[in-house]
């Protein structure tokens, strides 16, 4: 007897899907709200646990790696490097959602966001750190090896400050401020000099012509990949789109996890830019 009425409902069920009109189209999505008190990401990074424990497992996984990528020193985590195997081994790391935190900042700041804004920001309230990376810096350093930070935070005039870089000094102070001790040459900013522009290639190029780069630490692609934003800085020849940065992905597997580790950023970054 079951199979009797199974047999009928199959048959109107084809019957129906044959028929069904096309889907309408869905719904506009809601307007994205401004309001930073509202946004999903920013409060994730303020309160959720779940941040600072991936922050801690990407830094512990790295300081584990540490010894076995110095050992070996056929490797680097710059894609191209060869001929590196007697140079002094280095790691590079952004600084703003990788060594010090600004969620705080985008919590607070008055929208539209402006470069002098996070800078007067960072001037006048100390540093908070990312979880784990003062441990992963002692740990590296204790190791023998060099440890550079290369950030897009950019050098700006201000006016009355005779300073032709005067966010380089606001930048270490914020690394210093989390317990990092940190000179000058190895703090990197965006147009310290000509060529050093967002493209962060460039300064890794530079830092792999004298170490053997074995990780990089950031929370932007473009803290890995080149070429990563839509905007198109040389050598890059073309805006990076959602394709092209998925495209990367495969390009650079092997590293994801193995000298190369991402942090989470949901608030900003190289990803917002691109179609
Ligand atoms: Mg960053």
């Amino acid at each position: 007897m079951p199979r009797l009425h199974v047999i009928p409902v199959v048959l109107l069920l084809l019957v129906a899907c044959a028929s069904a009109p096309t889907p309408a189209p869905l719904p506009a999505l809601a307007p994205i709200s401004h309001d930073p008190q509202q946004d999903l990401g920013l409060l994730w990074v303020k309160h959720a646990a779940e941040y600072k424990a991936i922050a801690t497992q990407v830094y512990r996984s790295a300081e584990a790696a540490l010894p076995g990528y110095i050992n070996d020193t056929s490797w680097s985590a710059m894609p191209g490097q060869t001929g590196a195997e007697n140079l002094p081994p280095a790691v590079i790391l952004d600084v703003d959602e990788t060594v010090v935190s600004n969620v705080d900042f985008q919590l607070t700041f008055e929208r539209p966001f402006a470069n002098h804004k996070l800078d007067e920001w960072s001037s006048n309230y100390e540093s908070l750190p990312i979880t784990g990376v003062k441990s992963f810096v002692d740990a590296a350093r204790t190791q023998g090896v060099t440890v550079f930070f290369v950030t897009n935070r950019p050098c700006e005039f201000i006016e009355g400050n005779n300073d032709p870089c005067p966010q380089k000094g606001t930048t270490i102070d914020d690394i210093i401020e989390v317990g990092i001790a940190v000179e000058p040459e190895y703090v990197m900013l965006s147009g310290e000099r000509p060529d050093w522009d967002r493209e962060k290639l460039v300064r890794r190029e530079l830092i792999a012509g004298t170490h053997r780069v074995i990780m990089l630490i950031g929370d932007d692609y473009g803290d890995f990949v080149p070429c990563a934003r839509k905007k198109v800085i040389a050598p890059c020849t073309a805006p990076a789109t959602r394709k092209s940065r998925a495209t990367a992905l495969q390009t650079y597997d092997k590293y994801w996890g193995a000298g190369w580790y991402i942090l989470p950023n949901p608030m900003h970054g190289s990803w917002t830019s691109v179609r």
